[in-house]
């Protein structure tokens, strides 16, 4: 094999291997998150890691899925570590679960890989939300479903309790690929492999945990609700269970009681004639009073040399047939005297009990210890069933005699007052709940074995939710009792609590999730939206940047040609002008009336055309680059403009005044000018024979100075306050106020190469205040 074969499968079987430990480890940390009595925990991080391992490693690396579930489920480490053994059903489902798992993380691995493209950008919050969803909620369907069906199948988990494990698998799993699938990815580092964090995009995370948490406290609720409930049913169990126990041993009490009368009767008189026992057994109606009791008889303690009289005197008092039975080689004697009544217990009549073991040991225990004691397990004699059965025995000792120690027990010890019983009846209906709400198993000894078996009500096949077992001592016997609840039991202790909060926790955090995903369309389109608009926005700017360039590019050709035109018919209109006024001057008497008003419209003419030359010379100067910013005390460019306007101030006898000017940076030739034009405007533009009152204002607009040129003129229409700053744009007729109309425009170019703007506010007949701006 090539070195780069070996690196190769090296670096598969690491990444299998660290699948698996990672998988048992944060599985042994899911457990402490199961809900009892179930095996399925409310949290599962390894169904996150196998995820994320494989959305990074490739889908390849699923054995390390398989190794890890099968090794947890099937408790192999710990059984091979303490030495035991493994059950064979337990390895089934083991397989099957670990099945289950890897088949869920390759499938979910697989979707994810095929129909999403790997990183999916965080910006994308339909797609990221799509695909946790997939790997979550639907990807987790499987290995819920696998793993509880291979449980259930071996017989671990019970039908009623297969959707409550089934739902608390998948909400485990599914929080466990929410929590870890991005906890994994961002602690080894492999978070951009799947998910793209370009832009920053916080709507995916904050989905996330928006779900995560509803589903958390869901699901902590319902474990909360769910153990509750099985504990309260729990403890109801243990509280039939004690009271089951109390009836049994009050039960026995009162047994006792009635035999303590028997030794009454014995000690009472000297001898105790056959007659004298079935009046004293008749009158305690034993088997009506004391249900499961069979009798009431009395044992006499023969002794080996004794047997014989005994024989003889038991058979003069009204039994001539008596005799003892079976034989024995123990030279014991504990023979039954009497037994009442007969008919049905004349089997034991002369039954020697010390031929059987637990009779003998009950016996002796009794004589010994001068307590009642009862036999283990045996059959009586008379039961036809031939079911399980004991003696209570109570010791009869001789009237005076002390018994304090074992020895003057032994001494004294007469006999013994005892009861048959069948187990069957006598535990039957211990208490009402017996049967229904529970069974109860009972084994003589400490063993649950069949041999032992004493009694049960347990005939179903029926697997118990609830299981108590206690051992208890009864009358110097040991038994055990085994309490199951029934299917009756079962059901009615069954509240809808849980399920209720679990299924309205699961609808509302789907209805979330549902407006969640509906919220991420929305974003992802008005995203899309924004996206579109923006491009095309910046194409139209582009567009626009092109069309400013040509226009202004166009524009400076324009004026470019303006001036030169007009710089070169400067010379012609001015030899027109010239030759006309020469004209005048030397043939105008030579001239008729009308060759003089001819000649009267060419010099007009030659004139208007020479100002609108020079005008236009002008306003195409302004469009050339200007030499650099100087500063400029405004106020001193004002005295120059009123002395250049000195003559027109004077024949209309104009006021003007003005505020203290700032000095800024400008371009002095065109400032003045402005002003030139503004003031000679303010002063033009009157009603005939007024006198014109002009004010030059400005304000500190901060960054700027707001300029103001106020007049007491024939004011503008407010509609042609725009216009009027167009190239050539009159409003009145050259005759009334002559102009080039190309003023104002002037005007306009030169604060807008002063960083400014100018606009005019005017009321007709009261005024016109024209505003222009100059930055700082
Ligand atoms: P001109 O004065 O050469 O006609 P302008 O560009 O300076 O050209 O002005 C354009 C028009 O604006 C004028 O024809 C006039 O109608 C109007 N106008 C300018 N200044 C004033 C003002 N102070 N008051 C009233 N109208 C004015």
């Amino acid at each position: 094999m090539t070195e780069i074969g070996k690196s190769r499968i090296l670096e598969y079987t690491g990444r299998v291997l660290l699948l698996a430990a990672l998988n048992y480890v944060f599985g042994k940390i899911g457990l402490l998150t199961a809900v009892q009595p179930g095996f399925a925990s409310i949290f599962w991080p390894p169904a996150g890691i196998a995820i994320a391992m494989m959305l990074v490693y490739g889908c390849a690396i699923w054995p390390g899925v398989f190794i890890a579930s099968f090794l947890f489920n099937s408790g192999m480490p710990e059984a091979l570590l303490t030495g035991g053994t493994m059950e064979g059903f337990r390895v089934l489902a083991a397989c099957g679960i670990a099945f289950g798992s890897s088949v869920q993380a390759v499938i979910s691995c697989i979707l994810i890989r095929r129909y999403f493209t790997l990183p999916v950008s965080l910006a994308r919050t339909r797609e990221v939300v799509t695909l946790m969803l997939a790997a979550g909620p639907v990807g987790c369907l499987i290995a819920a479903t696998i793993g509880v069906t291979s449980l259930h199948f071996v017989g671990i988990v019970r039908e009623e309790a297969f959707l409550q494990n089934w739902l608390t698998w998948w909400g485990g799993d599914v929080l466990g690929v929410f929590v870890f699938m991005p906890l994994f990815l961002v602690c080894s580092g492999t978070f951009e492999r799947v998910f793209e964090t370009g832009k920053k995009a916080l709507y995916p995370y904050v989905a996330i945990i928006a779900l995560i948490i509803p589903l958390g406290a869901t699901l902590a609720a319902w474990k909360v609700a769910a153990q509750a409930s099985y504990e309260k049913a729990h403890d109801q169990f243990a509280h039939l269970a004690i009271e089951s126990e109390a009836a049994l041993q009050h039960r026995m009490n009162s047994y006792e009681q009635s035999l303590l009368s028997g030794i009454g009767l014995i000690a009472g008189s000297a001898s105790v004639e056959r007659g004298e026992w079935h009046a004293f057994a008749k009158a305690m109606q034993v088997r009506d009073r004391f249900p499961g009791i069979n009798g009431i008889g009395y044992i006499a303690d023969v002794p080996a040399d004794g047997v014989k009289s005994f024989l003889r005197e038991t058979r003069a008092d009204d039994a001539p047939d008596f005799s003892i039975h079976p034989e024995v080689t123990n030279n014991l004697y504990f023979v039954i005297k009497y037994i009442e009544p007969v008919d049905i217990n004349a089997p034991a009549m002369g039954l020697n009990i010390a031929f059987e073991e637990e009779r003998r040991l009950a016996a002796v225990a009794a004589r010994d210890t001068g307590a009642a004691a009862i036999t283990g397990r045996i059959t009586l004699v008379q039961d036809n069933r031939k079911g399980a059965g004991f003696l209570l025995l109570l010791p009869v000792y001789k009237a005076g005699m002390p018994v304090n120690t074992v020895e003057e027990r032994r001494l004294a010890h007469e006999g013994w007052v005892y009861a048959p019983f069948i187990a069957r009846n006598f535990m039957k209906g211990l208490t009402i709940n017996q049967g229904d709400d529970f069974n109860l198993t009972v084994y003589d000894g400490t063993e649950e074995k069949i041999g032992a078996l004493l009694y049960t009500t347990d005939a179903s096949a029926h697997r118990p939710a609830f299981t108590v077992r206690k051992k208890i001592g009864v009358k110097q016997q040991e038994w055990t009792l085994v309490w199951t609840s029934t299917k009756e039991f079962e059901q009615r202790q069954k509240t809808n609590e849980a399920i209720i909060i679990l299924v309205s926790g699961l609808l509302f955090t789907a209805l979330l999730g549902a407006v969640l995903q509906l919220q991420a369309r929305r974003t992802d389109v008005v995203e899309e939206q924004v996206y579109i608009r923006t491009a095309e926005l910046a194409e139209r700017e582009a567009h626009l940047a092109q069309v400013v360039d040509r226009l202004t590019e166009s524009n400076t050709e324009l004026e470019r040609f303006a001036y030169v035109v007009s710089h070169d018919m400067q010379e012609p209109i001015r030899m027109v002008s010239n030759f006309s006024s020469l004209l005048w001057h030397q043939y105008q008497d030579k001239m008729d009336a009308s060759g003089k008003k001819y000649l009267d419209i060419l010099i007009e003419g030659s004139r208007r055309l020479q100002n609108m030359i020079t005008d236009l010379l002008e306003y195409a100067r302004l469009g050339q680059a200007a030499r650099g910013m100087q500063e400029i005390d405004s106020e001193t460019m004002l005295q120059y403009v009123l002395e250049n306007l000195n003559f027109v101030i004077y024949e209309h006898e104009a006021v003007v005044t003005h505020d203290k000017l700032p000095v800024f940076m400008g371009y002095p030739v065109q400032f003045m000018s402005l002003l030139q034009n503004l003031i000679s405007n303010a002063i033009k533009y009157q009603p005939k024979g007024a006198e014109p009152k002009i004010h030059v204002g400005v304000e500190d607009g901060g960054d700027h100075w707001l300029f103001s040129i106020r007049d007491n003129g024939i004011g503008i229409d407010p509609k042609n306050a725009d216009k009027i700053f167009e190239p050539f744009k009159r409003l009145h007729t050259y005759q009334d106020y002559p102009g080039t109309g190309l003023g104002l425009s002037a005007c306009k170019k030169i604060v807008s190469n002063h960083g400014g703007r100018i606009w005019v506010e005017s009321e007709q007949g009261v005024g016109s205040t024209f505003f222009f701006t100059i930055m700082k």
